[in-house]
This record gives C-alpha cells, sequence and structure tokens, in this order.
C-alpha cells in the first residue's frame, strides 16, 4: 500500500499505483469468498451451505455477527465461543479478507482517501478488479465516512468529477457496508484498536466514525437493493451499529426511488438540487429532463417519515456566474417552503479540465445570508481534503469499463 504524505504531488500519483496486473482467477486470487460486507440472511446462507443444520444456523450467524462487525476480527480462530469444527468449516470455504487499500492519502485538515479495490466479480469480463474512492473526514464532534454506491456513474452533471467516468459497475451490498469496515479498520475504530498517529482522528474512547454519506462514486438509487441492504447492515444494533438517522443518501434526484428509499431503508435524504429553474438544472443535472423540478420536490414532500426532526438535505454547489445570484438564492427558499428542509450550499470544487469555477467568498456569503435569514442555519459547507482530492465531486478512479476489443484482448480471443 502506498502511503502519500501531506504534501505530495496532487491525486492520482502515477501510473504504477493504478495499473495492477490482471489477476488469474484462481491462482493468485484466494477462491474462497469473503464474508466482511454481508447481510444477515446472506450469513446464514453461507453457514448452510458448508453443513450448518439449519436450525442452528439463526444462533451461529448471531455469533459471526458480533465477530465480525462489532469486533472486527480477521480470523476465524478469534471467534471464542464458536466450536472448532464449525471455526474449521468457515476458514475453509470463507475468509474475512477486506477489499485492499492500494493507496492512503492524508489531508493537512484530517481528511482521509482510500483508493479501494474490490476482486473482480463474475460478470467482470475481462476479470478485471475495480476501484472505488472512500473519504472519512472528521469533525470536532463527529466522523464522517463518505462511501460509494457505483464505480463511475452513468449520469453526467456537467460539474462533477466522477460524472466523467463512465459507469463500469454497481457495487454489491457487501461491497457497500465493507468500507465501512476498512474505515474502522484503519482508524482503529474497534474495542481495544489503535489510533493512527498521523493526521486527526478522534481520541480513543470515541467512535471515529459516527455517520455515512453516500456521497462518493455514483447515483445510489440506481442500486437501491444494494443500498438498503447495506444500510441494513451498517445500522445493526448489534454490529456497526450506526443510526439511520446517521446514515444520508444523497441522489440527483431518481424520483421514483424515493419511496422505496424511505420505506425499506428509512435513510436521510439529500438532494442535490444545484439550480432554481429547469433550464439550467437540464444543463447542470441531465437527469432533471427526465425528473424536473416540479416532480422532484413534489417527491421530497412525499419523503416517508419527513418531519422537522427528519429534514431532507438539499446540496447546492456554488457556481460563478452560474447559479450564485440573490435571485437564485431568493428562489430556492421560496421553491423549499413547506418542505422540511436543510440546505448546504457547497463551494465548487474544481478538477482537472473542469469549465467552472467556485463562486467568490463575498458571493457565497451573500447567497448564504438570504438563506439565513429565511431561517436556514449555517448552511456553507467548508471544503474537505481538497488537497488531495477528496472534496465532493472530486473523485475519480482509474477503472475503465473494457472497451470490447480490450475485452477480448483479455479473454484471450484473436482480435482482427
Ligand atoms: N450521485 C449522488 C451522490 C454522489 S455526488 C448525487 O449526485 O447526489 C455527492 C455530492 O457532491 C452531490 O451533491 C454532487 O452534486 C456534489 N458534487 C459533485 N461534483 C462536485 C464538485 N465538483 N464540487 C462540489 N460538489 C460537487
Ligand atoms: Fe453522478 Fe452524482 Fe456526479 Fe451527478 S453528481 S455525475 S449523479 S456522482
Amino acid at each position: 500500500m502506498a502511503t502519500a504524505s501531506l504534501d505530495t504531488a496532487p491525486y492520482p500519483a502515477g501510473p504504477a499505483r493504478h495499473a495492477p496486473a490482471l489477476p488469474v482467477p484462481g491462482l493468485d486470487a484466494d477462491p474462497r469468498p469473503s464474508l466482511v460486507g454481508v447481510t444477515r440472511s446472506g450469513l446464514a446462507e453461507r453457514l448452510v451451505a458448508i453443513g450448518v443444520p439449519a436450525r442452528e444456523a439463526r444462533m451461529r450467524t448471531a455469533q459471526l455477527w458480533h465477530w465480525i462487525y462489532h469486533r472486527g476480527i480477521r480470523d476465524f480462530a478469534e471467534m471464542t465461543n464458536v466450536g472448532r469444527a464449525v471455526r474449521h468449516a468457515l476458514a475453509d470455504a470463507y475468509t474475512l479478507a477486506r477489499p485492499e487499500v492500494v493507496a492512503e492519502q492524508v489531508s493537512r485538515d484530517g481528511t482521509r482517501k482510500w483508493l479501494i479495490r474490490m476482486p473482480p466479480v463474475a460478470d467482470d469480463r475481462g476479470g478485471r478488479p475495480a476501484e472505488i474512492e472512500c473519504v472519512y473526514i472528521p469533525e470536532s464532534d463527529r466522523g464522517t465516512l463518505c462511501v460509494s454506491s457505483q464505480v463511475g456513474c452513468t449520469l453526467t452533471c456537467s460539474f462533477c468529477h466522477t460524472g466523467t467516468q463512465r459507469l463500469v459497475r454497481n457495487l454489491s451490498a457487501a461491497e457497500i457496508a465493507a468500507q465501512v469496515v476498512v474505515a474502522r479498520d484503519r482508524l482503529g475504530d474497534w474495542p481495544g484498536g489503535t489510533r493512527p498517529t498521523d493526521g486527526l482522528v478522534p481520541a480513543a474512547g470515541e467512535r471515529a466514525v459516527t455517520n455515512v454519506v453516500f456521497m462518493g462514486m455514483g447515483e445510489p438509487l440506481y442500486n437501491l437493493d444494494a443500498v438498503a441492504d447495506a444500510v441494513d447492515t451498517m445500522s445493526d444494533g448489534e454490529g456497526l451499529a450506526l443510526s439511520r438517522r446517521r446514515i444520508t443518501v444523497s441522489t440527483s434526484g431518481v424520483v421514483p426511488e424515493f419511496e422505496p428509499l424511505g420505506t425499506r431503508a428509512a435513510a436521510m435524504l439529500a438532494i442535490s438540487l444545484h439550480a432554481v429553474r429547469d433550464e439550467l438544472r437540464d444543463e447542470l443535472v441531465p437527469l432533471n429532463r427526465k425528473y424536473p423540478i416540479a416532480a422532484l420536490l413534489d417527491a421530497c414532500r412525499m419523503y416517508p417519515g419527513v418531519s422537522n426532526a427528519r429534514r431532507i438535505t438539499f446540496e447546492y454547489v456554488m457556481l460563478k456566474g452560474v447559479n450564485d445570484q440573490d435571485a437564485d438564492a431568493r428562489e430556492l427558499v421560496r421553491l423549499l417552503k413547506g418542505i422540511p428542509a436543510k440546505i448546504n450550499l457547497i463551494p465548487f470544487n474544481p478538477w482537472p479540465g473542469t469549465v467552472y469555477e467556485c463562486s467568490s467568498w463575498e458571493r457565497i456569503e451573500r447567497f448564504s445570508e438570504i438563506v439565513f435569514r429565511a431561517g436556514y442555519a449555517s448552511p456553507v459547507r467548508t471544503p474537505r481534503g481538497r488537497d488531495i482530492l477528496a472534496a465532493c465531486g472530486q473523485l475519480k478512479s482509474e477503472t475503465e469499463k473494457l472497451s470490447a476489443r480490450a475485452r477480448m484482448l483479455a479473454e484471450g480471443a484473436a482480435v482482427v
């Protein structure tokens, strides 16, 4: 694993870190699947698959759950209350391996970004691993983990770096939940764990990861089943134990999936609004052509469980000369009337090749004042981890979908 120091060149560092040799399945890859990230029902199925009687599976699942998600252990041998025979059977068939952290960067402000490599899945033709990014943002009273739900994104929001990377694939529920496990490993955030000494991490005794936001790579509502299962795993009180009120799913506005998200996952909702007129939002968030602002806001009003205690967050990226005028701020406030809402103004985070600039601080302050006077508190989100391209919308991995030609080459077929 490469660890970049505070002052290294902008991320990504160079091809060597991002050009892994193609793994040869069964040769250099461990053929045993990992149980890390797997749901409760998935664990029960895997136990039955290795011969644990169905009547025992429930009790054994509870034991595994505790060791994997409460204690964070990495070796079946440590499961002291599980009989030796079952431990051996488990170790023969499965591992407790985590997805590999191939790079870690620590920002001056304590933000950490991990490049995480997911092993290839069966339908990854060409057998290439997929890389995603995951960001940890410590604050005085909380630690927020920003997780990815897809490798790349099918949407093409014009101000977002991830939007320039085509969708490679959805992450599975296990791959999403495993990001929390990896973060807790890296932060020494298991009982008896040791905190890293570089960067600002909460002291031992407090939990390092208290909140999760689906604001990494991908559109979570285009991968709802996996996201909902991962939220179940993260929020289970006998394991990772993150309250659903501290898990926020951010969407560019996939309206038909709001109700299913609220009903199945009861997660908090954040909307990437960014514009108050359809004409401009069509340009910034092209999905708006399908689900325009009025439909989006109607769906917010209907979001299951929405109330003053469970507000919807509206994200608004500040783009110089594009969406940052006083009239925009006034219209924003008018549009949100009657919706239990929080507003997050996000200073635009630049990335190589973008045509946008961040609004000036005076402009952002003026905008935020109008919003503040309408009753919304402290709305500007301080950019975090900008020096390591870990801030909102700067995430992108080198994993590209293979072209048909590259796939055939990887599969050893003749290409003419
Ligand atoms: N696809 C989802 C979640 C990931 S994007 C969504 O769009 O909501 C997370 C947040 O970062 C979104 O609000 C997105 O609009 C914002 N964002 C994207 N690019 C950005 C950039 N360059 N600077 C600031 N915020 C950005
Ligand atoms: Fe995808 Fe969200 Fe980026 Fe839009 S802002 S391209 S939906 S990740």
